[in-house]
C-alpha cells in the first residue's frame, strides 16, 4: 500500500464493511469532497455517481446545510432527549408530518436506518399486544428485499441475501413472499394472509424500487395491492422508504406515486442531505393512539442514546429547506431523461440483460461480474467512483449533478463494460 502514514497503520486496525479484508483491493483515502466530486490523498478527483450510498442529495458540503450545522454547533450540538428536547428535532417532526401524505404524524428519531427499521416492527408488534391481540409477531417481507444489517432486520431482508441459512437459529423467522406483481402471486400472499393472519403484525416493502437487493423495480400498483391486501386481512403496512424517500424515485415519497398511505413509514438515507447520520420512524395517529393508556408498559420501549441529536436534525431541516427552495424534483426528472438516452447504448453490450432508469436511478444489469476487483479499479481508471455490486452497476448521483458530470459517469460506464479485459492497475 501506498499514501499518507495514517493509512498504512489505520489499515491494520479497521474492520472494513462487506468486505473480504484478504482479497478486496484496498479502499482509496478520500480527503475532501465538494459538489460530485471525491479528491483522493493523491490529488485525483473522482466524479461520485453513489452520492455515498444515496444519502448526498444535494451534492456535497452544501454551504446552507454547513452553515446551519456550524450554528447549532455553537448554540448545543447534543443534549439526551429524554425529559429534554429541542428546536431543530421539534421542528423537524412537524415538517416530516407535514411532508408526509395523510396522518402519518409521529415521529421517533433514531440514529440509523436499520434501527428505524427494528422501530417499525416493533411499534408494529406491540400495537397488537397494546390492543389486547397476543401471538402477533411476524411479519411478511419480500424477495429482493433488503431493510438492514441488525439482528432483527437482517431476519426480513432477501433470505439469500441476509444469509438466513448461515445464521440459522439466531434469526427470528417471518414470512419472506413473492412480492404480488401478478395474479399467482397476488393470490399466494392473500393465502398466506388468510391462513397465518393471526400471528401476523404487518407488511414491510420497500415501495417502487428494491434497492440494496438489486435495484429492482416494480409498478404503483404492486403497492396499492399490498395496501389492499394488508387492510382486508387487518395487519399493518410498514413502508421502508429510507432508500426511496425525499425524491430518489421522482416523487418526496415513493408512495405518492401509489397513492397509498402506509400505518407506519422509515426513513434515513438522504434525511440529512448526506450530512450526519439520523433516521426517523414515522406512524400514523391511530398507531400511535394504540400506545395510549393508563398503562406504563403499553408505553414505547426504545430510546437510542444519541436519538434526535441535535446536530443531525439541524442538518436536515437545512436539508428540506433545500427541497423547498431549489427545483430537486425537476432535477430529478432530467437526470431521469438524461440516465434513459445515455445509458441505452450499454443494452447491446456484451453480458447486459437489462437497463432501467426510475427517478435519479439508473441500472446496467449483467449476466454476472466476474471479476469485481478489476470491474471496479477501470471504473475508478475512468475517473468516475461507481460501485458495482452483485451483477448490476448503478448510478444514484446527487440530484446537483451537472448534465457534464452525468456524461462523464455514464460514458464511464459505458466504456468500462465495452472492454473486454478491463484494465486493472489502479493501485499507485
Ligand atoms: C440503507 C437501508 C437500510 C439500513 O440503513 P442503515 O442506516 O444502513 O442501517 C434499511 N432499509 C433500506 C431500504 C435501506 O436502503
Amino acid at each position: 500500500m501506498c499514501g499518507p502514514d495514517w493509512l498504512e497503520q489505520g489499515m491494520n486496525h479497521v474492520w472494513l464493511p462487506y468486505t473480504q479484508m484478504r482479497t478486496t483491493l484496498p479502499p482509496l483515502p478520500a480527503m475532501g469532497t465538494r459538489g460530485c466530486t471525491i479528491t483522493l490523498a493523491d490529488g485525483r478527483e473522482l466524479v461520485d455517481g453513489i452520492a455515498s450510498w444515496w444519502t448526498a442529495c444535494h451534492g456535497y458540503n452544501h454551504p446552507h446545510i454547513r452553515a446551519a450545522v456550524a450554528t447549532q454547533l455553537e448554540r448545543m450540538p447534543h443534549v439526551m432527549f429524554g425529559g429534554l428536547v429541542n428546536e431543530p428535532a421539534l421542528t423537524l417532526a412537524t415538517r416530516l408530518a407535514s411532508m408526509l401524505p395523510g396522518d402519518l404524524e409521529r415521529v421517533f428519531f433514531t440514529d440509523s436506518g436499520s434501527v428505524a427499521v427494528e422501530v417499525a416492527m416493533k411499534m408494529a408488534i406491540q400495537y397488537w399486544l397494546n390492543r389486547g391481540r397476543t401471538g402477533r409477531t411476524r411479519l411478511v417481507a419480500f424477495r429482493g428485499g433488503y431493510h438492514g444489517d441488525t439482528m432483527a432486520t437482517m431476519a426480513v431482508c432477501d433470505p439469500e441475501e441476509g444469509m438466513h441459512s448461515l445464521y440459522q437459529g439466531a434469526l427470528p423467522e417471518h414470512f419472506i413472499a413473492d412480492l404480488p406483481v401478478d395474479e399467482t402471486s397476488t393470490q399466494a400472499l392473500d393465502a398466506l394472509l388468510r391462513q397465518s393472519g393471526d400471528s401476523i403484525a404487518a407488511i414491510i416493502v420497500e415501495p417502487l424500487v428494491q434497492g440494496a437487493g438489486g435495484m429492482l423495480f416494480h409498478a404503483p400498483e404492486v403497492l396499492r395491492r399490498l395496501r389492499e391486501l394488508a387492510d382486508r386481512h387487518g395487519v399493518l403496512l410498514i413502508l421502508d422508504e429510507i432508500f426511496t424517500g425525499f425524491g430518489r424515485t421522482g416523487t418526496l415519497f415513493a408512495c405518492e406515486q401509489a397513492g397509498i398511505v402506509p400505518d407506519i413509514i422509515t426513513l434515513s438515507k438522504a434525511l440529512t442531505g448526506g450530512t450526519m447520520a439520523l433516521a426517523a420512524t414515522v406512524a400514523r395517529r391511530h398507531v400511535f393512539e394504540a400506545f395510549l393508556s393508563d398503562n406504563p408498559l403499553h408505553a414505547l420501549m426504545h430510546g437510542p442514546t444519541f436519538m434526535a441529536n441535535a446536530l443531525a436534525c439541524a442538518s436536515a431541516n437545512a436539508s428540506l429547506d433545500l427541497f423547498a427552495s431549489e427545483p430537486r424534483l425537476e432535477q430529478v426528472g432530467r437526470i431521469s431523461e438524461q440516465m434513459r438516452a445515455e445509458l441505452e447504448s450499454c443494452r447491446g453490450l456484451p453480458h447486459v440483460v437489462d437497463v432501467r432508469v426510475m427517478g435519479a436511478i439508473g441500472v446496467v444489469e449483467l449476466e454476472r461480474i466476474g471479476d469485481m476487483n478489476a470491474l471496479k479499479s477501470a471504473l475508478i481508471a475512468q475517473g468516475v467512483w461507481v460501485r458495482p455490486f452483485r451483477n448490476i452497476v448503478y448510478l444514484t448521483p446527487a440530484f446537483t449533478i451537472t448534465p457534464a458530470e452525468l456524461t462523464r459517469l455514464t460514458t464511464a460506464i459505458h466504456t468500462v463494460l465495452s472492454q473486454s479485459a478491463p484494465d486493472t492497475a489502479h493501485r499507485c
